[in-house]
């Protein structure tokens, strides 16, 4: 799994840096067999920008393209995608459980496919319950790793919690009280396992702060864990009430890629229809939406997956917009043509505001607006639904 401390390290790795991104998915037959897709490709893009690079720069390109291409001939990729960031002193390979696109640059690190994938696959939090053990998962980028494992050990009764029943006169208790004081002493150890797990959920949330988490887990369990839970966490839980305690763990990653599929469909929408039927605190449109991110107005952001347009970005100022000026209105310096795509992760992480990236139906809801829409901070949160929440 992608690593967050690698994501941070990734824009200081000394330029010039190969990055590449590459479709290695195996399910396409054009991927297998001795030449895949992914290597043509490669070469072909890396012809592409060497016949564009000054000769006393091509030796270096050609030593690190050679050297990704001898590494993925050896070590034929398993994920969906791959990227990959080879320079002199660096080496960075990255396994993607994405769609991801063919792209090669040479200089600076080029991040923006990446960040995009991050914005559009956020981290989950997935929590499954049996009356044997509670599972915590972290599911990121379509994949699932395991944190923890809390077994569930029934204690041997104790007489305080036998309760009054226990020392009733030291009598010797009937075979149907002896049970029912069992029962007691069970229901009470899984009240509080269920109080235990629901705690985990509560401090996990607060650490991570997920849009969304996922409980699954008999009907009865769910529910009991969910009571424990503060309102907050409650409205960011999707309770699924199935008992998969006991499957593999092939079988967990697909049952719950759907459900978290659905949900993330589901959410996309319910965005897009707020977006859509207000219009208090929101901006529409690329102009808009670029003008009030720059004053630092946005608070979230929702967009269409590889949205672009053509941009001038002043080299000064970085103040960046679609009119064709070549001069910077703010400043009076040049500007360069950038695209949006290039930029709009390193505004958002700039401006540090979070970044909903939309597909399918809600995409194309979206494009009626321009593909992209915001809101303002002095916007309050109640006014559409407390369940929206952004990470
Ligand atoms: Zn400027």
């Amino acid at each position: 799994m992608l690593e967050s401390g690698l994501i941070e390290s990734l824009p200081d790795l000394p330029a010039p840096v190969l990055t590449i991104y590459l479709d290695t998915n195996r399910a396409k037959s054009v991927n297998r067999g001795l030449e895949p897709a992914y290597l043509i490709s490669l070469k072909s893009r890396a012809k592409l920008i060497e016949e564009r690079l000054y000769p006393e720069s091509r030796e270096s390109f050609r030593e690190q393209v050679g050297r990704a291409e001898a590494y993925l001939r050896i070590h034929s990729p398993q994920s969906k995608g791959v990227a990959i960031f080879t320079g002199r002193d660096s080496w960075e390979f990255v396994p993607l459980e994405a769609e991801v696109e063919d792209e090669v640059h040479w200089g600076a690190p080029d991040l923006a496919q990446l960040f995009w994938l991050l914005d559009e696959h956020k981290p989950y939090g997935i929590v499954i319950v049996s009356r044997k053990h509670a599972q915590f998962f972290l599911y990121w980028l379509g994949e699932m790793l395991e944190l923890e494992d809390k077994e569930f050990t029934l204690e041997p009764s104790k007489e305080k919690e036998m309760g009054p029943v226990a020392r009733s006169g030291g009598i010797r208790m009937s075979r149907g009280t002896n049970r029912d004081v069992f029962e007691h002493h069970v229901d009470a150890q899984y009240a509080r396992y269920y109080r235990q797990i629901a705690e985990d959920i509560q401090r996990w949330s607060d650490a991570e702060h997920f849009q969304s988490m996922f409980l699954l887990g008999s009907v009865e369990m769910v529910k009991a864990i969910q009571k424990e839970l503060s309102h907050a966490v409650r409205e960011k839980i999707v309770l699924v009430e199935e008992d998969l305690g006991w499957v593999s763990r092939n079988e967990l990653h697909q049952r719950i890629e759907p459900i978290i599929v659905q949900h993330e469909r589901e959410r996309e929408m319910a965005l897009v229809d707020t977006l859509l039927g207000n219009d208090r605190g929101l901006v529409v449109g690329i102009d808009e939406t670029l003008a009030r991110l720059q004053q630092g107005r946005i608070r979230n952001l929702i967009v269409i997956k590889g949205l672009d347009a053509s941009l001038k970005r002043c080299d000064e100022c970085l103040w960046v917009d679609r009119t064709m000026d070549p001069v910077c209105p703010a400043c009076g310096r040049e500007r360069c043509t950038v695209t949006l795509r290039e930029i709009l992760p390193e505004l958002a992480r700039r401006y540090k505001i979070s970044v909903e990236v939309v597909s399918g139906e809600a995409g194309r809801r979206l494009q009626e607006v321009g593909g992209i829409g915001a809101w303002l901070w002095e916007f309050e949160r109640k006014e559409y639904g407390e369940h929206l929440t952004f990470a």
